[in-house]
């Protein structure tokens, strides 16, 4: 299986002002220390080799959207945030080199940060591409159509060209898509949201969003361990740091670093992918929360095995 990551952002897409670049250059070009360079080649490796990823890299601001490729029939697509436009002109280029067209996407719930890409995947518009939308809200339908309404979008539904169903799915009942055996579970969040549990012969990945654990409440997490149970890849919701999320944030239905470290630690998952990243933070914010995470993950670690924690970037794909 891998899992590729078009949009990593949570609640709304957020692109870089101009002088967030000229700050990571001149941070690069003082690392450096008057060193040359050959070519832009060499100054890549120098720059992957001996700067921070806040600096060399980004974070990315795309709204969630995830791809799990386990199968060659079809594709498997995690919510339909902005990072669904990239994955659509990428999903064309494959289909152009014999890739069927058969998406299927699992939509965790229809907050805006996690539908409003769809207007903009362009198979969509593509007679002959089949679309199966998995969810566990039966208004899934109303909403996309409601995005596309005059007053807010120059394309109704009706006039996409492809083959659209959506199926409605109940958190009791597994079932299989995209070559893998999928279930369901409903988490705490406005109007509810759901995580979906991936499995493969010998490789599970766990795509769990816009959830909210108290820390107050985690005796109440014994369902979300046993979802989340031995998972290669549990990607999840950990917008704020835990200070945030037990004083500031309280109650807006996301949750933190610590929490989703304990929770895969007491379900024997390997990775966790740092998700849905706070729309105010900086590239430089979202790596101490990382660095924050590993250190805790350390000191937590007791005789239990490492989970190794990834930070979740646009563009990071991750092989299991
Ligand atoms: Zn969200
Ligand atoms: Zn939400």
């Amino acid at each position: 299986m891998l899992v590729r990551f078009w949009g990593t952002r949570g609640s709304l897409p957020v692109a870089p002002h101009a002088d967030v670049a000229l700050a990571k250059v001149a941070r690069a070009l003082v690392a450096a220390g008057g060193r040359r360079f050959a070519d832009e080649a060499e100054a890549a490796k120098f720059a992957r080799a001996e700067l921070d990823f806040a600096t060399y890299g980004a974070f990315g601001g795309a709204t969630p959207c995830v791809e799990i490729e386990a199968d060659e029939d079809a594709f498997a697509i995690c919510d339909m945030g902005s990072g669904l436009r990239d994955f659509g002109l990428s999903a064309t280029r494959r289909c152009a080199e014999g890739h069927p067209r058969v998406y299927h996407f699992f939509l965790s719930h229809l907050h805006w940060d996690h539908i409003m890409g769809f207007p903009f995947f362009r198979p969509a518009y593509e007679t002959g591409a089949r679309i199966v939308i998995h969810t566990g809200h039966a208004d899934a339908e109303a909403a996309l159509r409601r995005q596309q309404e005059a007053i807010s979008f120059p394309v109704p539904f009706d006039e996409l060209k492809a083959h659209i169903e959506f199926i409605v799915h109940r958190p009791e009942e597994s079932f299989e898509a995209a070559g893998m055996e999928v279930s369901l579970v409903r988490q705490s969040h406005a109007r509810g949201s759901f995580g979906y549990r991936f499995d493969r012969p010998g490789k599970a990945v766990v795509y769990s969003t816009d959830a909210e654990h108290k820390p107050e409440d985690m005796d109440l997490e014994e369902d979300v361990e046993a979802f989340f149970a031995n998972a290669d890849l549990v990607i999840c919701d950990t917008m704020y740091s835990l200070g945030e999320a037990v004083s500031l944030k309280q109650d807006l239905g996301h949750s933190s670093n610590v929490v989703a470290v304990d929770l895969c630690h007491s379900a024997g998952a390997r990775r966790l992918a740092l998700f849905h990243h706070e729309p105010s933070y900086s590239d430089a914010d979202i790596q101490r929360m990382h660095e924050e995470t590993l250190r805790y993950e350390e000191a937590v670690r007791g005789e239990r095995p490492r989970l190794e924690v990834l930070c979740a970037y646009d563009g990071l794909e991750v092989s299991l």
